[in-house]
């Protein structure tokens, strides 16, 4: 079949929940993507921060098709090895106490939200406790982590979601105190803002909140699914901030591709939250998913992967900085490590879409965002490759 046909097969039996680029890939190399008719694109998106090792990596490869040859699955009834290799791995470096996998990053916040509602309940005897999350902010598409997302137009639809949620602006330590209560049993957040726009946050914001939490018994949780696993330039990015969240939601890039989320909390936490029958799942943790991530932390490890983000990150925030110097319609540049987003004030879908043609993956982010997240091992010649790319867009664009 060609392109075309393959599209429309696809939006035939697909139900039309996105607005795909016209783009049908067939495999992938390196930082590279090919579609089935042969042309290459570069990768910027990485299958939206996910493909951290970029593809086809041999060693990773070879490690799952050794497990697909041992075992799939054997649900949680029973031990299984590659989950606890995976479990320590993950534990030593984040330096948090207990881990509990899931399939997706949606489920990692369902469980978080549990764990802190579950925490609050065993501490105080009673139910009814409150979440503050952050506008802007995005968490998922069950109705728990819908609940919690800081976007209207996502969640209008669905409602009544969960209740007892509270918003506060992403960055305004203030409007996080005015809304605590002693109903309030968790304040959640992303480290850097995603899907939202690629907000950072500030050092005194973050600082702020774990102080806050300290204070009141509240426990933070950390959306780490996007900035987590090395983007930043350290393996999670509230390493940066020296402060350490009570439960952290891990996706996206702990896979590199084989669909695996966690949850994460310290001791304190798990002694009071989630004991036996309180969670679960059929997939969670198995022998595959565990293979994966065992895998992604050892090479993450041995090839230093955080020290090459820090090396290749400036190179990449300087040529886009130029960027914003040379076109008029780029106002700002944001972003920590490998996740960089190009305020513009031309329609950036569009923008997304010309790429393509040119041979380049970019994404968006919010309304008004060019959303940059390349394989962590992305050199300084495909940032180079990258920026000509995109230029010869963007001159489309000056007037
Ligand atoms: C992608 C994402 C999620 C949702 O993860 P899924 O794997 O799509 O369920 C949640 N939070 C953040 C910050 C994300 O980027």
């Amino acid at each position: 079949m060609n392109k075309n046909e393959y599209m429309e097969e696809a939006e035939a039996a697909l139900v039309h929940t996105y607005n795909r680029y016209g783009l049908v890939i067939d495999h992938g190399k390196g930082v590279y993507l090919y579609d089935t008719n042969g042309k290459e694109y570069l990768d910027f998106a990485a299958g939206i921060a996910v493909q951290a090792l970029g593809y086809c990596n041999r060693e990773y490869n070879e490690a799952l098709k050794n497990q697909v040859d041992r075992v799939l699955h054997t649900s949680n009834l029973y031990y299984n090895v590659p989950i606890i290799e995976a479990a320590n791995r993950a534990l030593t470096a984040s330096g948090m106490d207990r881990i509990f996998f899931t399939n997706s990053g949606t489920e990692a916040i369902e469980g978080a939200i549990k764990a802190a509602k579950k925490y609050a309940y065993t501490r105080d005897g009673h139910a009814g406790h409150e979440i503050i999350a952050m506008n802007r902010s995005f968490h998922g598409r069950s109705l728990g982590a819908l609940s919690v997302t800081g976007n209207e137009h996502y969640r209008e639809p669905f409602g009544p979601l969960m209740p007892g949620v509270s918003f506060a602006e992403f960055n305004c330590l203030e409007s996080v105190e005015e809304l605590i209560s002693e109903r309030t049993c968790a304040v959640l957040l992303e480290t850097v803002q995603g899907e939202g726009g690629i907000y950072p946050a500030s050092e005194e914001f973050l600082c702020g909140i774990r102080k806050l939490c300290d204070e009141h018994d509240i426990l933070l949780i950390l959306d780490e699914i996007q900035c987590g696993m090395g983007r930043t330039g350290e393996m999670f990015a509230w390493q940066h901030y020296g402060v350490k969240p009570d439960l952290m939601a891990c996706a996206k890039a702990l896979g590199c591709g084989v669909p695996v989320g966690a949850f994460f909390m310290t001791e304190r936490v798990a002694e009071k939250s989630l004991q036996p029958g309180d969670h679960g799942t059929t997939y969670g943790g198995n022998p595959f998913a565990g293979a994966a991530v065992s895998k992604v932390f050892e090479i993450m490890e041995r090839e230093n992967i955080t020290g090459h983000v820090k090396e290749v990150a400036p190179y990449l925030e300087k040529r886009l900085d130029a960027l914003v110097e040379k076109y008029a319609f780029l106002t700002a540049r944001r972003g920590l490590g490998l996740i960089q987003g190009l305020v513009c004030e031309k329609p950036v879908s569009e923008i997304a879409a010309a790429a393509i043609c040119q041979g380049l993956l970019v994404i968006t982010a919010g309304t008004n965002v060019l959303r940059f997240v390349p394989p962590l091992i992305i050199e300084k010649k495909h940032v180079d490759e990258m920026i000509e790319k995109l230029e010869r867009v963007l001159d489309e664009y000056n007037e």
